[in-house]
């Protein structure tokens, strides 16, 4: 397995002038021993690609479209992230889902996309606190998981990242517990397993309440192989000291 990834996701945060302090502590930082990315808000991809020019931290988006060009307005493909030096995008994360309806088959194509735009999509699963109740977990993770195979194929699953990202853990300050992590992990990596040669090269981030505290227990987990970060990924000396701990 290769390095571990850490992928700061800013979410709506951000200006011009909180940015440039933000992205200058992280240029900063040299060698981290860790592959890094930074998910920034679409205005600021060009602001972060000067500020990280010469750091060893990539870019990604947060959203991609599922269309590649056309009247679409408000949307951003992947050919025009790609143009902008973005090497990630994140796909199917809970907010999306939840607050604007994005559903499993979308984020199949919407995976699809960033692949066909030679962007890495970082696709992220999670149950929500009602369905680990209810004892659906691994079954959730695994239709959502499916829907994206249906889109992609099962080679294609080599080019993607996976992020596990428990919905109740993100935001909230209680990440999952390094038994939960690894117990979801492993059966991804076994889904893994089942479709595609490559499995145990797919990296599996975990995401949700990662802070400088747990991070090392938890990016030790097995099948752990990074970490997706919000909250903490806006204080730069947070964000280093989780890739620090990968
Ligand atoms: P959090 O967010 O680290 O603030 O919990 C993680 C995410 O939403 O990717």
């Amino acid at each position: 397995m290769a390095d571990k990834l850490v992928a700061g996701n800013w979410k709506m945060h951000g200006s011009l002038a909180a940015n440039a302090a933000l992205l200058g502590g992280l240029a900063s930082a040299g060698e981290l021993g860790v592959s890094c990315a930074v998910c920034v808000p679409y205005p600021y991809l060009a602001q972060a690609r000067q500020c990280l020019e010469a750091a060893s931290i990539v870019l990604g988006a947060q959203d991609v479209s599922e269309f590649a060009a056309g009247a679409y307005t408000g949307e951003v493909s992947g050919a025009m992230l790609a143009e902008f030096g973005c090497r990630y995008a994140i796909v199917g994360h809970s907010e999306r889902r939840a607050l604007f309806g994005e559903d499993d088959a979308t984020v199949g194509r919407k995976a699809a996309a960033a692949l066909a735009a030679e962007l890495v999509p970082i696709v992220c699963v999670g149950e929500t606190l009602a369905e680990r109740d209810a004892g659906a977990t691994l079954a959730v993770i695994r239709r959502q998981l499916d829907a994206v195979a249906a889109v992609l194929g099962g080679a294609a699953l080599a080019r993607v990242v996976l992020a596990y990202e428990p919905v109740w853990a993100i935001g909230t300050g209680r990440s999952a517990t390094p038994v939960q992590v690894g117990e979801v992990h492993g059966a991804i990596r076994a889904w893994l397993g089942e479709r595609c040669a490559q499995a145990a090269a797919v990296p599996i981030l975990y995401g949700g309440s990662v802070k400088p505290d747990n991070a090392a227990e938890l990016f030790a987990v097995k099948d752990v192989d990074g970490g997706l970060v919000g909250g903490a990924s806006l204080v730069a000396e947070d964000f280093l000291a989780i890739c620090r701990a990968a």
